[in-house]
């Protein structure tokens, strides 16, 4: 499914990065693993050069910024 609209760049982070974070399981900044995960844009691991799509569970958007 293709899409063109306007999408974030991927936020760079350091790792290590847990794979229950990268496989959107689990709130990207909190580690919460909750019912009402978003999606929340994509990060990129220092020194794997991946995009991931995250997700966080809505509670501390600021940290995107
Ligand atoms: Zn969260």
């Amino acid at each position: 499914m293709m899409s063109e609209t306007t999408h974030p760049p991927p936020v760079r982070v350091a790792g290590p990065v847990s794979v229950a974070r990268l496989h959107s399981e689990a709130c990207f900044y909190y580690g919460a693993v909750t019912k009402t995960l978003a999606a929340a844009g994509s990060v990129v691991v220092i020194g794997a050069e991946r995009v991931w799509p995250i997700v966080t569970c809505g509670r501390h958007k600021a940290m995107a910024r």
